[in-house]
């Protein structure tokens, strides 16, 4: 009879010694990569010390090249090129690098009754009411008068403050306590507090005039300037262990930067390939992939034309036939069952903490709406390549059929007739300002995009 086996039962002392050293090196590579800026630099970064280089450092590539490709600071690709031709197709693992949070608006800073705030609209699928209570820092870029760029990072460090949404003290909650958990904190409470001293000899927003006179100090930036800069507000906790047994991980944005973080490593770790091998970072996914970072634009197509103008110069049917023999992991995560939420679930084909990577045939939502729903014929030759090398997996559904559901990118790169599969980690507390993940099943999940990568 079937039963999905646990990896903590699987898994010899080598394994498990490989483990925990890519078990460090994820919480390092979170804490670096607390926004998507952050995140491709992070990347970018670790590619270059493997052996990676920018496209425009080569006259002409070859295979065995690696090499990586910017877009807008926000996403990235990452290419080892096959010694095959690019049109007998790609291998991709494709994951995004975005996670729901707090942005600033363009004009934040407020004072209310002697308080400091910096006024936000959320991004992404968030419970309001979870972004409160926390702290808080603010990451992000912003210009000014002298066109300079500014790289802002306040809260991450132990020597810094860390900012606050509050909420209303238990004492006073008794009509606040009635209302439905979508309604009891509204987008325009989560007012980050920002600070409380009023600027001496200043009569109105004095509080307000001491919040700007410190930016302006440290940052020389003023009150306009954040009109055209970009902020997100994030959880200021470090990336750790979790559980008395340290079996998984506790961290903001592993949504999913699992995903992306084990095809990183996928990545990295290939000396050569005889088809090419690309890994996908794709900002936006959490907003509907839209914008010029996300994968509906069309940086992978002009990045895909670029690399074979760098080889054997482009030619539009070899274009279409590397797109089309393309076979692509849509790296995202899942909805591992939660006990403590059974209802919500269907036990049998929900995916289980610690039971390997999860693969999920379709997504989408109210009959598999917005699904890309993989074909038999690509899910035997995932499996396949799993069974090579005993990559530990199972199957998953985000929860129960009429419950609610969620896409991911898979669908966008389906559209150019690639065969694609949905593959990622399962993890509870998915979109909360913390998210939870067993690190048996982020090793796996390493363990199936290297697999991919080899024998597909
Ligand atoms: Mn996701
Ligand atoms: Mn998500």
């Amino acid at each position: 009879m079937f039963e999905r086996k646990n990896v903590w039962n699987e898994i010899n002392d080598t394994e498990r010694e490989e483990m925990d050293i890519i078990s460090d090196e994820y919480l390092s590579f979170l804490d670096n990569s607390k926004t998507e800026r952050l995140a491709v630099k992070e990347i970018v970064k670790l590619a270059k010390k493997n052996g990676f280089k920018n496209i425009d450092e080569f006259e002409k590539i070859n295979p065995k090249d690696k090499v990586y490709v910017v877009n807008k600071n926000k996403n990235v690709a990452l290419f080892v090129i096959g010694d095959e031709k690019i049109e007998s197709g790609m291998n991709i693992v494709a994951s995004h690098i975005d996670s729901p949070r707090l942005d600033l608006k363009p004009l934040p800073v407020v004072e209310m009754e002697g308080l400091g705030y910096l006024k936000t609209h959320y991004y992404g699928g968030v419970k309001k009411y979870q972004r409160t209570n926390l702290p808080l820092s603010l990451i992000g870029v912003i210009y000014n008068k002298n066109g300079e760029k500014i790289d802002v990072s306040i809260g991450e460090e132990d020597n810094e403050p860390s900012l606050f949404i509050t909420e209303l003290l238990i004492h006073l909650s008794k009509d606040l306590n009635q209302k439905k958990a979508s309604e009891l904190i509204e987008a325009e409470k989560l007012n980050v507090l920002v600070g409380s001293i009023p600027l001496k000899g200043e009569k109105d927003n004095s509080v307000k005039a001491n919040i700007l006179k410190i930016l302006k100090e440290k940052y020389n930036i003023e009150e306009d300037d954040f009109q055209i800069a970009e902020f997100e507000i994030v959880p200021s906790q470090k990336a750790k262990y979790a559980g008395l047994d340290k079996s998984m991980v506790i961290a903001h944005g592993q949504d999913d930067r699992v995903c992306s973080f084990a095809s990183l490593k996928a990545i990295l770790s290939i000396k050569e390939t005889s088809r090419t091998s690309l890994s996908l970072f794709a900002d936006k996914e959490e907003i509907g992939s839209v914008g010029n970072s996300g994968m509906t634009s069309r940086f992978f197509e002009n990045t895909v034309m670029e690399i074979m103008e760098k080889m054997d110069g482009f030619n539009y049917i070899s274009y279409k036939r590397a797109l089309q023999n393309s076979k692509v992991l849509s790296a995202d995560v899942t909805a591992a069952y939660d006990p403590n939420f059974s209802d919500a679930y269907e036990i049998t084909n929900s995916a289980k903490t610690g039971c390997g990577v999860t693969i999920s045939k379709y997504t989408g939502s109210g009959g598999k709406g917005g699904s890309n729903d993989a074909n038999a014929e690509f899910l035997n030759e995932v499996r396949k390549a799993f069974e090579k090398d005993n990559v530990i997996w199972q199957t998953g559904e985000l929860g129960k059929t009429d419950q609610g559901g969620g896409g991911t990118i898979a669908y966008i790169l389906a559209q150019y007739n690639m065969d694609v599969l949905d593959c990622g980690t399962a993890m509870l507390s998915m979109h909360a300002p913390l998210e939870i993940l067993s690190r048996a099943d982020l090793y796996e999940t390493y363990r199936a995009y290297k697999s991919f990568f080899k024998y597909i």
